[in-house]
């Protein structure tokens, strides 16, 4: 109004606005309550910033007033919770969202415990009010007493001795008690994650998230910045191979308008331009990367793979532009490494049901069970009202990721998998039933999934498998996982 009836900017608006805002705080009696206006001028500030085209401020990125907090909100989207580790923000809870959601994701990869879908927690919670968040099963208890707090320190206590113990087998290999190898690999989202991923142990990078440059700033990141980034962790991770993920923005990774000018709310994201869809679309977002990745592949061993791709044709197109840039740098006698294997990720049914004409054409499969489950039972993964049919053991599910496995056996075309239910501990022994033999996780879960492999006889599991998918109930499919979890 203030605007459109009185003609100011946009700036003016605002500073108008939080004065007459401020000023009724500043009324309050409630010295607690008469603080809250900072909070305005926390918001005001940074909108006006904005607006003004102006860098975020310094304070906004490493904030130490938080340190030591746990954070509840409606909801978080991935940009907010990648910022949780500079604020030192030690747990996280929000009203909304599903566990398989970017956010959670990344809650894990950062190592901060967190729970969401939790409705209405914050009428039960306060400022200040003291909590402590179990994410392991997914409960906050709102001021503890003595007890409580005395079991959850032993807990803690407790847990980092588990991952002592465990962190002594980081060098072993990861083979079946009937010699059979499995490679296990790590799953990240930032660069920084690859010191987590060295004291795993992890022999390899499956999926390097790389969305996550993209956030949280003003401008898309560039060729050189690419490149420098992909040297940099090749240099670090010295010989590991690295699985570098193009960038899968879109559903529910959004990047800022700034990077991504022509992003517009779509009405169903998790459906519309996301991954290479918008990366063919949009190829001044995909060519800096791509040209980055081929040159970086002359410094260590890369591989690519293609997130969200439902049909060959996407992929043919992608062959097509990586030639070319090829073509380009002999031109200009600029290194790089012509072998490096070029995937896919299978996270889209119709990519499943094709998956034998993937596995004749590239180098490697990879299942991101995130995303096909999330597509296959129709539901959004990050809405929690539907969140109940997020179902890895459907039947549709399971016929999909062994329709993929065996495209990928029959073809000699290795196919892993690196979505979520790679590393749900209860499943391990059951995906290699089914014939997995490569797991990205992660690294977090990575020590107790190669502790379960070691302790597995593949012989013994395979016949419980074939016995698991035929059986007609859900009850029975479960008891059967059940018994081979208990060999
Ligand atoms: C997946 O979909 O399983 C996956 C690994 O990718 P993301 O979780 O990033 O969508
Ligand atoms: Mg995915």
């Amino acid at each position: 109004r203030l605007i459109r009836e009185m003609k100011r900017n946009a700036e003016w608006a605002l500073k108008l606005q939080r004065d007459a805002l401020v000023a009724v705080f500043e009324e309050m009696e409630d010295p607690y309550l008469r603080t809250r206006k900072d909070d305005v001028d926390h918001v005001v500030n940074r909108i006006q910033r904005n607006l003004m085209n102006q860098e975020q401020l310094k304070h906004e990125v490493p904030d130490s007033h938080l340190n030591g907090y746990i954070v509840l909100a409606d909801n978080l989207s991935p940009a907010d919770t990648v910022m949780m580790q500079h604020h030192g923000i030690v747990a996280f809870a929000t009203e909304y969202g599903g566990p398989t959601s970017h956010s959670a994701i990344l809650a894990r990869s950062l190592g901060i415990p967190s729970i969401v879908g939790l409705h209405r927690a914050r009428r039960y919670i306060r400022d200040e009010d003291l909590i402590i968040v179990d994410g392991n099963s997914g409960v906050i208890i709102v001021e503890p007493d003595e007890t409580s707090l005395a079991h959850y320190r032993g807990v803690q206590k407790e847990e980092k001795r588990f991952l002592a113990r465990l962190s002594k087998t980081k060098d072993d290999q990861a083979i079946t008690q009937d010699g059979i190898e499995v490679e296990l690999h790590a799953n990240i989202e930032l660069p920084t994650d690859i010191a987590a991923v060295k004291k795993v142990g992890a022999t390899g990078i499956g999926l390097y998230r790389t969305e996550f440059l993209y956030m949280n700033r003003d401008t898309s990141p560039d060729e050189e910045e690419h490149y420098e980034t992909y040297t940099a962790m090749l240099k670090s991770l010295r010989g590991i191979p690295v699985t570098i993920r193009t960038l899968d923005l879109g559903g529910d990774k959004q990047s800022d308008e700034a990077v991504h000018p022509q992003n517009h709310e779509e009405t169903n994201p998790a459906l519309g331009l996301r991954g290479i869809r918008l990366c063919l679309k949009e190829t001044s977002l995909f060519l800096p990367q791509l040209r980055a990745i081929i040159r970086a592949s002359a410094h260590g061993p890369i591989k690519t793979m293609v997130p969200m791709v439902a049909s060959y044709n996407e992929m043919q197109q992608v062959k097509v532009m990586i030639r070319r840039i090829q073509e380009d740098f002999t031109r200009q006698g600029i290194k790089f490494d012509p072998d490096m294997p070029l995937g896919t990720m299978i996270e889209v049914p119709a990519a499943a049901l094709c998956a034998d004409i993937f596995a004749q054409r590239l180098d490697f499969l990879s299942i991101g069970t995130n995303d096909l489950i999330q597509y296959t039972m129709a539901i959004d993964r990050i809405n929690d009202e539907v969140n109940y049919l997020y179902d890895p053991l459907n039947r549709g599910v399971l016929r999909l990721i062994r329709m993929t496995l065996e495209a990928g056996a029959a073809n000699d075309t290795p196919v892993s998998m690196c979505g979520e239910m790679a590393g749900d501990l209860y499943l391990v022994r059951f995906l290699l039933g089914l014939g997995l033999r490569r797991f990205s996780v992660h690294p977090a879960s990575l020590l107790e999934v190669k502790d379960i492999i070691n302790r597995s006889h593949i012989g013994k599991i395979k016949r419980l498998t074939n016995k698991a998918m035929k059986v007609p109930t859900r009850a029975g499919l479960e008891d059967i996982i059940s018994q081979m979890n208990a060999m």
